[in-house]
């Protein structure tokens, strides 16, 4: 169509639930169909639909995002007992992120989104610190036990091939007690390093990892080990976009982590990356300024906010009253999905329309138009806050001027 932007190929758009919804529909009307010639390939992840297809357009959706490489998923409901209750369904289905990532055998990286208004709990960082989390094994794929007599753990590793037993003592208890197994393969651990090391070549930023290897000399030393070939076998093109990696102790790396002025992709294991992505994003400021995205180790890439569906508004907004939730986080999973895109394609134009939605984004913040959850640790301090559509509306109107 004339006057608008052409994207070249298509993109994946997954729709999703409550307040997130209504943030999703009205981001698209104002900031995206009416300024590009887009090809969305829709699936609609809502609860209600996910219910209707026993799941599958889950499934579906993980499909087209390996075939065309690029999608944007807006939050969806995690459906526990009161979910299954309050919207009818036919069982507990499964966490879509969950299924989407053991399709796409995917990493995920959290980026916090900085503004000048907005000052980090840490005063000192300065650049986004991200996280790239391992999302496979360890404690969340373990086996445990609580022990209520006096006896012996062990460890038994039978060999497939018939060979001799492999027993560990792990303890031998005296009373009550309790014990753990679990465990983590070399090709997830492998994908993971490999995963991380793109996105830290992509960003041109310093890639660290951290672990505990003087205490779990095999299991932390394993990760180790990986991550150092890896990196080995990536030296030429880690030179040559002149960033850096480091090793260090997991306790280390958090010392280090505060006291830098961030600009660097931080790898965790498994638990270090789900409690300190919580860390650093309520460092940085709010839920609603965090970012994240699903990057497979064969490059497909899912863009979405970090945040959930913000059920507390929406009850709210069913009862008629005015909301001021945050659409950042949303905004950046649609710049970041274009970006990518127009990146893939080669199509300078949709890159450069990505990148100036980011920036009169922030800078409708920095002139104090902002929703409630910023207002209050804005500084400057602002007067007022904005509703979720005021926001949105104001981001479009400087947008149409722009373009
Ligand atoms: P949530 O939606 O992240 O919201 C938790 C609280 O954080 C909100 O009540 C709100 O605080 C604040 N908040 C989060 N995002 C905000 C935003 N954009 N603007 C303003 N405030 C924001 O988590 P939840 O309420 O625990 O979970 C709701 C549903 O989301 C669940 O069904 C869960 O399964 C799902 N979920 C989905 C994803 C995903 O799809 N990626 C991720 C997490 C959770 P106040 O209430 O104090 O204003
Ligand atoms: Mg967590």
């Amino acid at each position: 169509m004339s006057g608008k932007i052409g994207v070249r190929s298509p993109i994946v758009e997954m729709d999703g639930d409550e307040m997130t919804r209504i943030i999703w529909s009205l981001i698209k009307e104002e900031l995206i169909t009416p300024f590009l010639d887009i090809d969305l390939k829709y699936y609609d992840l809502g609860i209600k639909h996910r219910d209707e297809t026993d799941d599958k357009v889950t499934v579906d959706a993980a499909n087209a995002l390996k075939e065309f490489g690029v999608g944007v998923k807006c939050a969806t409901i995690t459906p526990n007992a009161a979910r299954v209750k309050e919207y009818n369904l036919k069982q507990q289905w499964k966490s879509p992120n969950g299924t989407i990532r053991s399709i796409l055998d995917g990493t995920v990286f959290r980026k916090p989104i900085i503004i000048k208004n907005i000052p980090p709990a840490v005063h000192k960082w300065k650049k986004p610190i991200i996280i790239g989390r391992h999302a496979y094994g360890d404690i969340y794929k373990n086996v445990e036990c609580v022990i209520d007599r006096p006896g012996s753990a062990e460890i038994v590793f039978t060999p497939a091939d018939g060979s001799e037993k492999a027993v560990l003592n792990i303890h031998d208890f005296k009373g009550r007690g309790v014990v753990m197994g679990m465990h983590n393969t070399e090709a997830s651990v492998r994908s993971f390093a490999r995963s991380c090391i793109n996105y830290a070549l992509g960003e041109r930023i310093d890639l660290w990892f951290g672990a505990k290897d003087t205490i779990s000399k095999q299991y932390h030393g394993f990760f180790r080990d990986i991550f150092a070939e890896e990196v080995e076998k990536a030296k030429d093109k880690i030179q040559q976009a002149g960033i850096q990696y480091r090793y260090l102790l997991i306790d280390d790396a958090v010392a280090q982590v505060i006291k830098s002025d961030g600009g660097m992709l931080w790898a965790c294991m498994n638990y270090d990356g789900d409690v300190m992505s919580d860390l650093v994003a309520t460092g940085f400021g709010s839920l609603g300024l965090m970012t994240s995205v699903l990057v497979s180790p064969d490059g497909k890439y899912e863009f979405e906010a970090a945040h959930g569906t913000v059920v507390r508004h929406y009850y709210e907004h069913l009862k008629g009253n005015p909301t001021s939730t945050n659409s950042i986080a949303s905004i950046f999973a649609w710049t970041g999905a274009l970006a990518k895109r127009g990146e893939i394609d080669n199509t300078p134009d949709v890159v450069k329309f990505a990148k100036a939605l980011e920036n009169i984004v922030i800078r409708t913040v920095e002139s104090g138009i902002m929703t409630k959850d910023l207002m209050l640790i804005a500084n400057p301090p602002v007067a007022q806050y904005a509703r979720t559509e005021e926001f949105i509306g104001a981001v479009a109107e400087r947008l149409r001027k722009a373009i």
